[in-house]
């Protein structure tokens, strides 16, 4: 089979990392991809929105299977692209069509999903400029801290969470009347405050069957002890260790199956990953957002822990088979610890030169913001790698990541030091 792979982070490396292991692979190939992808796959220089190019590179190189990384194809439709198109239309993608990508391209969308399906979620109400005093009014009836969440995709910045009321008013204004998040935050939605630690869920499905992949944490702020600024993820372990047991199976009843036949009973198809953003509170799991596609960095903990031929699942997922495929995970556990660059998620430097990624035994390396320059390698964003190991548990796992990490090296480079430190 000819693959392409649309991104260019850590999650697309670790992707084709995982492609390249199969025998039924043929040709892989990676847009835009970066030096890592370089490595194991043809890297195609375009745009992950530029259809008309992706369509171009799918033509010439006899795609059999598109892998969709990141949520702004899917948002923006590339798969309805791929099914209205003569030529385009036979072959499979894996990332839902459009419809349901607003699971994730749209807050207010996912919690009226939510309600309708019984789906267990902090109470909410959405509101407009129209609204906006009824809103005021609404959050009145709260007690602090306040969650108030653009509707649209904002990067990763566009919820708040605020501990003054009159604050909480201002900003509601600001978001509906002045656009505080662009058109993002044309609808706001305000939601109950949920207490406790938040965990990811991941869920391979063909909108028929699925599969639950292994779980994962991520760390999100740029500081150590969780401080500072947010990032796209610092850092990940799987499993999560209480994510087990009765708590497992709470997320699956209440709602892994309620979610996979709600798309169905909602006439959303949906192949692809789905990734449950949780929370645990008491013991309760209540989700807090639905990605539409693979966490990054979860997915260099996640994807590393299936055994099975990954290219095997994914035609099962496009043949819509996955339901008769027995999941095979490794039974250790994986971390990765993200090295970014000095200055990340503010203003930083790209261009500086990476050395000691050949002296890393007991790891694997994984790329997001890198280019290949000669035979040098250069950083090219904030988050720069990713270093993957496995433990019998987290905390063996951690020590390998670090010990590894250590090797490498480039001007400015910060990572955290205390993943795992809140487990
Ligand atoms: P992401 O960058 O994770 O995609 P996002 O902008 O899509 O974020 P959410 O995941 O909905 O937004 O919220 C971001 C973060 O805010 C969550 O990871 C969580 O830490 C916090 N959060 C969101 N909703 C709540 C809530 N109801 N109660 C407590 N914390 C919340």
């Amino acid at each position: 089979m000819n693959i392409l792979i649309l991104g260019s982070g850590g999650r697309e490396h670790t992707l084709a990392w995982k492609i390249a292991q199969s025998p039924k692979l043929n040709s892989l190939f990676v847009a835009p991809g970066n030096a890592g992808t370089a490595a194991i796959a043809t890297n195609l220089p375009m745009g992950v929105n530029d259809f008309v190019a992706i369509k171009s590179a799918v033509v010439e190189n006899q795609i059999d299977l598109v892998l969709v990384g990141p949520e702004d194809p899917l948002v923006n439709g590339v798969h309805d692209f791929f099914l209205g198109d003569d030529e385009l239309k036979h072959i499979p993608v894996i990332g839902p069509q459009k419809a349901a990508a607003t699971l994730e391209g749209s807050k207010d969308f996912s919690k009226r999903f939510m309600a309708r399906h019984s789906i267990p979620t902090a109470a909410y109400q959405s509101f407009t400029a129209e609204t906006l005093e009824a809103g005021k009014q609404f959050l009145e009836t709260l007690a602090p801290p306040y969650v108030l969440k653009a509707d649209g995709l904002a990067a990763g910045k566009g919820v708040l969470i605020l501990d003054d009321l009159s604050t909480a008013k201002a900003e509601l204004e600001a978001m509906l009347t002045q656009a505080k998040f662009g058109a993002a935050s044309q609808t706001v939605v305000i939601e109950e405050f949920l207490s406790g630690v938040e965990l990811s869920c991941f869920v391979l499905t063909d909108g028929e069957g699925y599969k639950v992949l292994p779980t994962a944490k991520d760390y999100k702020r740029i500081g150590e002890g969780d401080t500072g600024l947010n990032t796209g993820g610092m850092g990940a372990i799987s499993p999560v260790p209480f994510a087990q047991g009765e708590f497992m199976d709470k997320v699956v009843e209440r709602i892994v199956k309620p979610t996979v036949n709600g798309l169905k009973s909602d006439n959303l198809p949906y192949c692809g990953f789905i990734f449950i953003g949780l929370i645990n509170v008491d013991g309760e799991p209540k989700v807090i957002e639905y990605n539409v596609r693979m966490g990054d960095p979860e997915t260099e903990v996640v994807i590393p822990r299936i055994q099975n031929d990954f290219v095997d699942l994914l035609q099962a997922v496009a043949e819509k088979r996955l339901a008769d495929i027995d999941l095979q995970i490794d039974p250790r556990a994986a971390t990765t610890v993200m090295a970014v660059s000095g200055g990340y998620p503010e203003a930083y430097e790209k261009g500086k030169e990476i050395k000691g990624i050949q002296e890393v035994e007991d790891a694997i390396v994984f790329h997001a913001g890198t280019m290949s320059e000669g035979d040098k390698v250069l950083t090219n964003g904030g988050r720069v790698l990713a270093v993957t190991a496995y433990g019998n548990d987290f905390k063996s796992a951690l020590i390998k990541s670090y010990t590894e990490i250590s090797k490498i090296g480039f001007e400015g480079m910060y990572y955290r030091k205390d993943l795992g430190f809140d487990l």
